[in-house]
């Protein structure tokens, strides 16, 4: 590690003087986490780096090679600077502007929440040193990820300025070390960078909402109608069901629901731009959330799926369900009393289990192909096929598997307790109307209608409003 360096005559220890006598030489502001860990890929990366500090005499161990002076005297040699300073600190840089005239200001900072300056950190730097190039960069990167380089989710670097040469030059450092660079623009797009890391699963948010929301009303229904029902008309407690039966009706409830949720959108895009002829105007903004949220909401379906499954394989080890069966083959043997084996029932249950068993294996397969490192792999074919055509069989797959759990009992009148349908078959209302409206719209007539919409037929002239025909 370097010690401290007096700023009038600054030495190059080992390192340093081992450096290529070209490589660049760059300056950081700040000897805090963020500026060591930077500092350290930067001489890792073959540049030179000189430190700006309040305190060069005592600001503790560096990365080796580095070197550190005053704020004036680092950034004297050095074209790009990169501001590793809390913004509350930043008033002392005014000081600095004659200093800083011309150079690539490199404002990393990020604030505690959104919303707490009138304006982004970058801007009001900016605004402190006029004569100097900022370019917002880095922020999303931790200290953390800095100094053990871009192995992880780690590896994209956002800039924004409105100097295209300070960009670049941002850029070309930032390559260097082994980020990928995403423009976003001018300096105005400040504020957005600074808010990325304080987002907190935005595009969760909606999906966790409504499987909460869906958990919550299933739960009580379910509860009112087996708990409550049982202890009001046959007087008999029921609730120890609450903790796997009740929880195994629920869970499967909100998995098919979420599922339909997911191709729901599609559909009605789909019928949306039948309706306008065209697929040039903009879906409803409600439309174009829940499109952007379907990964998530598939996801947290495949959630529920699997919960639905560990807690089905439990069922025969329950104390209840042991109780039961032992209870009824007691009760048979001496009551002289044999049951007949029922062709039916058994067709019923091993085509529900079955089809559910298949309609979980294409659900996991769908959520595999999810993964960024998965779809990645894939063509855009490959992945439309998997997302689309298996995820369609998902829903047929796991619609039917329920329907296949209702059987008869649709048309059973015990069924409806309180007037109210099971819990279940509320949950296919979604799924049915999903694969009903997937079906019209495979038609022939009305598939080929909706092809060249998507190719960029529109009904309607854009010019003179006439309707088209659909053959021209
Ligand atoms: P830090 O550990 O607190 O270091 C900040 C440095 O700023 C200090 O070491 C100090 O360096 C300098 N400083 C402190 N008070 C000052 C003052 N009054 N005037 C001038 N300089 C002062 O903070 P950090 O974690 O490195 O973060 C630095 C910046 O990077 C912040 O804006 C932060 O939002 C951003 N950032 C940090 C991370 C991270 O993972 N840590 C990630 C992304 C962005 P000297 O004593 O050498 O002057």
């Amino acid at each position: 590690m370097s010690k401290e360096v007096k700023p009038e005559s600054v030495s190059l220890n080992a390192l340093g003087t081992a450096a290529a006598p070209e490589s660049e030489l760059l300056c950081i502001y700040g000897t805090g986490d963020l500026g060591r860990s930077l500092g350290l890929r930067l001489l890792q990366s073959g540049y030179r780096v000189v430190y700006g500090s309040r305190r060069p005499q005592s600001c503790g161990p560096l990365p080796q090679g580095a070197q550190v002076m005053s704020h004036a005297a680092a950034s004297q040699s050095a074209g790009l600077v990169f501001i590793c300073i809390h913004r509350e600190h930043y008033e002392f840089l005014e000081a600095l502007a004659p200093q800083l005239k011309g150079k690539v200001l490199v404002d990393v900072s990020n604030n505690l929440k959104k919303n707490i300056y009138p304006e982004a950190n970058a801007e009001y730097l900016q605004r402190l040193v006029p004569g100097a190039h900022v370019v917002k960069g880095f922020n999303t990167l931790s200290a953390w990820a800095l100094q053990n380089g871009p192995t992880d989710a780690n590896r994209q670097v956002y800039l924004c300025g409105n100097s295209a040469e300070a960009k670049q030059a941002v850029a070309e450092a930032a390559t260097k070390l082994g980020f990928s660079v995403l423009d976003r623009g001018s300096l105005s797009a400040a504020r957005e960078l600074e808010d990325f890391p304080l987002q907190l699963f935005p595009e969760w948010r909606l999906p966790l909402r409504v499987a909460v929301g869906l958990t919550a009303f299933f739960f009580f229904y379910v509860l009112l109608r087996d708990v409550v029902y049982t202890y009001v008309y046959e007087g008999k407690d029921i609730s120890f069901r609450i903790m796997v039966s009740l929880a195994n009706k629920v869970f499967p409830i909100v998995s098919l629901i979420m599922l339909a949720l997911c191709y729901l959108p599609g559909v009605i895009a789909a019928v949306l731009q039948l309706y306008r002829g065209t697929k040039y105007k903009r879906f409803p903004n409600w439309l174009d959330r829940w499109m952007l949220c379907r990964k998530q909401l598939g996801l947290l379906a495949l959630g529920f799926a699997f919960l639905h499954v560990l807690y089905t394989l439990v069922i025969p080890i329950r104390y209840y369900v042991r109780f039961r069966i032992s209870a009824r083959i007691i009760s048979q043997i001496k009551d002289n009393e044999t049951s007949e084996f029922d062709n039916t029932s058994a067709w019923r249950s091993d085509s529900y289990y079955s089809v559910g068993i298949l309609g979980f294996a294409v659900y996991l397969l769908l959520g595999i192909t999810s993964l960024p490192s998965v779809s990645n792999a894939l063509s855009w074919r490959e992945f439309s096929f998997v997302q689309s055509k298996l995820g369609y069989l998902t829903v047929f797959l796991c619609t039917l598997h329920t329907y296949l759990y209702g059987w008869n009992r649709f048309l059973k009148s015990y069924a409806y307790q309180w007037y109210t349908p099971p819990g279940y078959m509320l949950s296919l209302v979604l799924p049915s109307v999903v694969l009903v409206l997937k079906l019209l719209l495979m038609l022939p007539c009305v598939d080929r209608t909706l092809t060249r919409i998507r190719q960029g037929w529109e009904r309607t002239d854009p010019e003179d409003d006439s309707k088209k025909s659909l053959l021209t």
